[in-house]
């Protein structure tokens, strides 16, 4: 399979090429050739399949020859062990918990699929690969939990001092092994600068086999087609969902996109967001407008220019009619997102997250609309990596918080206190790979 820029078609690349440097020089974004709807014998086994083993098919018939059948096996299997169940709350509202992995977000899918990827594609190197990640949140827990004791690699991560919460410092910080972490004395925005500024030195990213792990690299996409399918069989036959999905970078919505082009039914998309709401008004007006984000209680969501529209646009032949047809826009504030919460709780008994009420206004929306439908929302994160926000609704003490969060509490943070000096950056990269 090879794999072309978004914005210059002719332009292609392996898939080692576009996992590893993850963006064309053109930047656009890369996108498979072709995407084949799964053949019939695919269809007359996928209820009874492993979550791992389903993957792998629909893995396989992206990538092609890619990766031999056999090695596509062992990573899907190593990435994906565990599950992404359907809870029924209402009779046409379900939820899809996608927070079951290492760090409890939707992120784990692709982060530990990725992770496993590059250090397949890059083992015969004779180079470590090194992993350069700036975040602001979640995508660094993801990401260093996806890589840690993953052979062949290793990962530096930036993360602005205090721009953090405490329990996402801990997620980033304690791994220790081949994660290490930088704590930047600047913003999120001087990281990226740092970490872009690395890149933007080619000899000095060749000679030291730097690779990015952002949203954008179609290696992360490919298993969040995963769960389209496996909560599709989840629900009673013949039922097709209306997917209700909680965006800011689109990476889920394009991959949901992905799920249909492979053959799945799916009825329609909702996408939810909170009032940084460039992709309701594109659905909307059918103009594209870009603008610096705002902060709200659903902060994975807080995008102003979504990347992954490229993709979208492009799965569309640039046509708006026929990605509304497809897809509907909602926006929801941050005070209809707290009474939400309290709601569904009060009515449902369901604890939903932030990210997961705004998903909930847009369902109810949307089955005023189209009143047969089934709704899948998205549950993107559990609940207790929100928990200023989640206790202020429902009341202190009331949020489970799972083992693998709790216990990070008592860990042992380790990180190095940088200035926001891209030659402080370069030396530390240079005293870590010893090259
Ligand atoms: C990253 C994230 C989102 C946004 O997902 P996109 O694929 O960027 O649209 C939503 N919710 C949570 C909890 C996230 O971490």
């Amino acid at each position: 399979m090879q794999f072309y820029s978004t914005n210059n078609p002719d332009l292609r690349v392996d898939l080692k090429e576009a996992v590893i440097r993850s963006l064309p020089a053109d930047n656009g974004l890369y996108m498979p050739e072709t995407i084949t709807p799964l053949p019939q014998s695919f269809w007359e086994n996928w209820k009874t399949m492993s979550l791992a083993e389903m993957g792998f098919h629909i893995a396989h018939q992206i990538l092609g020859d890619s990766i031999p059948a056999d090695d596509l096996k062992t990573i899907v299997n190593d990435a994906i062990t565990f599950d992404a169940p359907v809870v029924n709350i209402e009779k046409q509202v379900s939820i899809l918990e996608l927070f079951h992995g290492p760090t409890l977000a939707f992120k784990d899918f692709g982060a530990r699929f990725m992770a496993r990827t590059m250090a397949y594609l890059t083992q015969d190197d004779d180079k470590e690969l090194t992993v350069l990640v700036a975040t602001s949140g979640d995508t660094g827990g993801a990401v260093a939990s996806a890589f840690h004791k993953v052979a062949g690699t290793r990962v530096i991560i930036l993360y602005p001092k205090g721009g953090v919460s405490d329990l996402q410092e801990k997620q980033l910080t304690t791994l220790g092994e081949n994660i290490s972490a930088l704590e930047v004395e600047g913003t999120f925005d001087d990281c990226q600068a740092m970490v872009k500024a690395c890149f933007l030195n080619r000899e000095f990213s060749l000679k030291h086999n730097l690779t990015s792990a952002n949203s954008i690299n179609i290696s992360r996409l490919i298993p969040q087609a995963f769960y389209y399918f496996h909560a599709a069989r989840q629900l009673e036959a013949g039922v097709e969902p209306t997917f209700v999905i909680p965006s800011g970078n689109f990476g889920n919505l394009t991959a949901g996109l992905l799920a249909q082009r492979l053959g799945l039914p799916i009825a329609h998309f909702v996408a939810a967001t909170n009032i940084n709401d460039v992709i309701p008004q594109y659905l909307a007006e059918g103009e594209y407008k870009p603008r610096p984000s705002e902060a709200t209680i659903s902060n994975a969501m807080d995008v102003g220019a979504p990347s992954n529209f490229a993709r979208m646009k492009d799965l569309f032949g640039d046509n708006w009619e026929a990605m509304r047809e497809h897809i509907s826009g909602v926006a929801v504030d941050d005070d209809e997102t707290r009474t939400t919460i309290r709601e569904v709780k009060e009515t449902t008994g369901y604890t939903i997250d932030p990210h997961g009420a705004v998903g909930y206004v847009a369902a109810k929306l949307w089955l005023q609309a189209s009143p047969e439908s089934h709704t899948v929302i998205l549950e993107t994160a559990h609940p207790s990596k929100f928990l200023n926000v989640m206790e202020k609704e429902l009341g202190t003490g009331q949020i489970d918080v799972p083992e693998r969060l709790a216990c990070l509490a008592n860990a042992t943070k380790q990180a190095k206190l940088i200035t926001p000096d891209t030659a402080e950056l370069e030396a530390y990269i240079e005293q870590t790979t010893g090259l």
